[in-house]
C-alpha cells in the first residue's frame, strides 16, 4: 500500500488522528451539525460541539458515538470521510487505517466499525485493542511477561484492562466517564442552588476547578446559569469544594470498578500489578487529584500518562511505525472486500 498510514481514535467525546511520519494531526470533538432540511453538513468537530444545546430547530447536532461504539453509522461515516479527505487530499492511493475498539465490544460492533472505516475512504483497515494502544501510547513496555493495569477515563466510559504479553487478559467497562461527571455537576448545582447550568458549563467547571481530591486551597469562580424557577439568568459563585462534593460519587465508582477488576484477576498477575501500579489514560484522567485519590483508595502506585487524551492515538502511531509489533500481536489490515462476509 502506497497511501498514508493513519491511526484513528474514534472516541465517544473526541476523534484523534495520527499520521505516520507526522504524529497527531487532528483532535476534534466527535460531533457533526446538519441543516435539518437539506441534510447538508454545517459544522464538524469542535465547531459543531459549540452548537450543542444552543442550536436552533433548523440545525441538528449529532454525536455519532455512544459509550465507545458507533451509535449512528451514517453520521460516523460522514465525519470519517470528511477527516480522511482533509488529511489525504487528492492522493491516488487510499490510506491504511488502524482503529481501536474497547475490549468488550461485540463482533457485530467491530464489523460495523471496519465497514464504516472502509466506506469512508480507507483502502484497508485494521482493529487494535484499545487498552493495548493506550498502554503503548503511555510509553509502557509490554514485551515482558508482566501484567500491566490500565484505566482509560473517556467521555462515555471508563475502560479498565490488564494487558500481559501484548494481550488483554482481563477487561471491564463502566458507563461512568467525563460525561457522567459533568451531569453530576449539573445535578449538584440544581439541587444545592436551584440553578440550571448547561453541560458545557459543567464540563468547564470540571476542567478548571474540579478535583477528585480536596485541594489544600479552595478556589472560587463565577459561573452563569438560569434560575430553576422562573428561568431568569443568574451569575453565582461556585467553589472547588462544591465541585469535589458534586463529583465524588462518580469518581468513587471508577475506583470501585478498578478494585472489582483486581478482585477477578489471578494472583500471579495481581502481584505484578501491585509492583508496577496503575496507568491512567484518557482525558477524564486529567481531573485534578485523580491519581492521588485512586492511589489512596487502591493502595497502589498510580501514574498519569503524559498527554493522557492522546495515548490511544499515539499507541496506534507506534504500531504503524513498527511492522514487527503489528505482526507479533496478530494485527493485520483487511480491504473492504475481505471484510464483507468474513467471520471474526
Ligand atoms: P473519548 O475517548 O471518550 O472521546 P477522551 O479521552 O478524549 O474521551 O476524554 C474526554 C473527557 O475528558 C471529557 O469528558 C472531557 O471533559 C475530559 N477532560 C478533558 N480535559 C480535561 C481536564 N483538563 N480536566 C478534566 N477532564 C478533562
Ligand atoms: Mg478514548
Amino acid at each position: 500500500m502506497l497511501g498514508l498510514k493513519i491511526g484513528i481514535d474514534l472516541g465517544t467525546k473526541n476523534t484523534v488522528i495520527y499520521v505516520k511520519g507526522k504524529g497527531i494531526v487532528l483532535s476534534e470533538a466527535s460531533v457533526v451539525a446538519f441543516d435539518d432540511d437539506t441534510e447538508e453538513i454545517i459544522a464538524m468537530g469542535d465547531e459543531a460541539y459549540k452548537m450543542l444545546e444552543k442550536n436552533p430547530d433548523t440545525v441538528r447536532v449529532v454525536l455519532p458515538m455512544r459509550d465507545g461504539v458507533i451509535s449512528d453509522i451514517k453520521v460516523t461515516e460522514k465525519m470519517l470521510r470528511h477527516y480522511i479527505e482533509k488529511i489525504c487530499g487528492y492522493r491516488i492511493f487510499k490510506p491504511s487505517v488502524i482503529v481501536c475498539t474497547p475490549s468488550n465490544v461485540t463482533v457485530f460492533e467491530k464489523r460495523t466499525l471496519l465497514d464504516a472505516i472502509t466506506a469512508s475512504g480507507a483502502g484497508e483497515a485494521c482493529i487494535m485493542e484499545e487498552p493495548l494502544a493506550a498502554i503503548v501510547g503511555a510509553k509502557v513496555k509490554i514485551t515482558n511477561p508482566k501484567g500491566v493495569l490500565v484505566a482509560d477515563i473517556g467521555g462515555g466510559t471508563t475502560d479498565i484492562a490488564i494487558v500481559t504479553m501484548g494481550n488483554v487478559a482481563i477487561s471491564s467497562s463502566i458507563k461512568v466517564g467525563g460525561n457522567a461527571i459533568d451531569e453530576a455537576i449539573q445535578r449538584y448545582v440544581r439541587r444545592e442552588r436551584d440553578i440550571l447550568i448547561g453541560s458545557g458549563t459543567a464540563e468547564e467547571l470540571k476542567k478548571t476547578i474540579g478535583c477528585a481530591y480536596l485541594p489544600t486551597e479552595e478556589i472560587a469562580v463565577t459561573c452563569k446559569g438560569k434560575k430553576f424557577i422562573g428561568g431568569m439568568p443568574v451569575s453565582f459563585e461556585i467553589t472547588s469544594t462544591d465541585v469535589y462534593l458534586a463529583i465524588r460519587e462518580q469518581v468513587e465508582y471508577i475506583a470501585e470498578a478498578i478494585r472489582e477488576t483486581l478482585e477477578i484477576t489471578p494472583p500471579e498477575l495481581v502481584s505484578d500489578i501491585y509492583s508496577s501500579g496503575l496507568i491512567l489514560t484518557g482525558g477524564g484522567a486529567k481531573i485534578y487529584g485523580m491519581e492521588k485519590m485512586l492511589s489512596d483508595k487502591l493502595k497502589m502506585k498510580v501514574t498519569l500518562a503524559e498527554e493522557p487524551e492522546h495515548c490511544v492515538a499515539n499507541g496506534m502511531g507506534y504500531a504503524l511505525t513498527n511492522k514487527e509489533f503489528l505482526k507479533n500481536n496478530g494485527y493485520f489490515f483487511r480491504s473492504r472486500e475481505d471484510i464483507t462476509g468474513y467471520e471474526m
